[in-house]
């Protein structure tokens, strides 16, 4: 599934390859994304051009001024490429050749270049918006970026009052932070040396303030070096997102943990359903 890293890869892709380009016109091979395309998608998109592209949490933001935007959320396998004569390009793992035909369900043809938006799970989807107050509230429910300022220990305190959650659920709740997946929350509690099952009522502000801190330097890291997305993307990416190679915990179970005075040996097991990997000896 692509997480905040890989959806900030695409995100300056894009910025690359289509900003300030017009549709001339939009093939929709199949409507039935995770929320059905709008009839008039087609039409309604026409002559438009793409003013800007942004991201916020994990949606790719269209923006063709005047409050018209068109968000793209890739759900649990989407990519965008361009494809050329001599290779198909996908936009945050390049050189990708083995994109499968069947699964380009929308086609977006701007002057010289296509963007295909390809998805075999089809948990994707586009969502076009027309003024400024349904754009504000979209976003209403998803809590500050965990890169963002407003992702601070003052408002981590205020969201822990009186809660029995575990750590790393609570990261995983976009309503509380947004842009933390499972792959990074394990990363995340492994470098702060908290143990995922921890209870957040009962962390301390130094531990807090951890992971605020990992939160940043984690995902900034992973953008940095071209995202990744283990299971969905590493069969097909030729040149492939090479964070996975930089993991600390995740997906290391049975090995020895990664830092230097620890003996411990990383574990694997489930919090609600998703796999969760721990040291066993410096994780508390
Ligand atoms: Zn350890």
């Amino acid at each position: 599934m692509p997480e905040l890293p890989e959806v900030e890869v695409v995100t300056r892709s894009l910025k690359k390859t289509v900003k300030n380009r017009k549709i001339i016109k939009i093939i929709v091979n199949n409507r039935n994304l995770r929320f059905k395309l709008q009839k008039n998608f087609k039409q309604i998109l026409k002559n438009k051009i793409v003013k800007d592209i942004k991201r916020k949490s994990k949606y790719i933001i269209f923006d063709f001024g005047n409050h018209f935007y068109t968000i793209l959320h890739l759900g649990m396998s989407g990519t965008l490429h361009i494809p050329s004569k001599k290779k198909v390009t996908n936009l945050s793992f390049y050189n990708n050749p083995n994109m499968p035909k069947k699964h380009n369900h929308v086609i977006i043809f701007f002057d010289k270049i296509n963007l295909v938006y390809n998805d075999p799970r089809r948990f994707g989807y586009f969502k076009v918006i027309k003024n400024k107050h349904d754009f504000d509230n979209y976003f209403t429910r998803i809590g500050p970026e965990a890169l963002d300022k407003e992702f601070n220990l003052k408002y981590l305190k205020n969201k822990i009052k009186y809660r029995k959650k575990n750590i790393k659920n609570f990261l995983l709740d976009q309503k509380i932070v947004s842009g933390i997946g499972n792959i990074y929350a394990n990363e995340i509690l492994y470098k702060s040396q908290i143990s995922p099952m921890r209870s957040v009522g009962k962390l301390s502000s130094t531990e807090l303030y951890k992971i605020i801190k990992f939160s940043r330097t984690t995902l900034k890291e992973a953008i940095k070096f071209g995202g990744s997305s283990i299971k969905d993307f590493k069969s097909v990416s030729g040149g492939g997102g090479n964070f996975q190679t930089k993991f600390n915990v995740y997906n290391r179970e049975n090995q020895r943990c990664t830092k230097s005075k620890c003996k411990g040996i990383i574990k694997k097991s489930y919090i609600s359903n998703r796999s969760t990997f721990i040291c066993n000896l410096c994780q508390i």
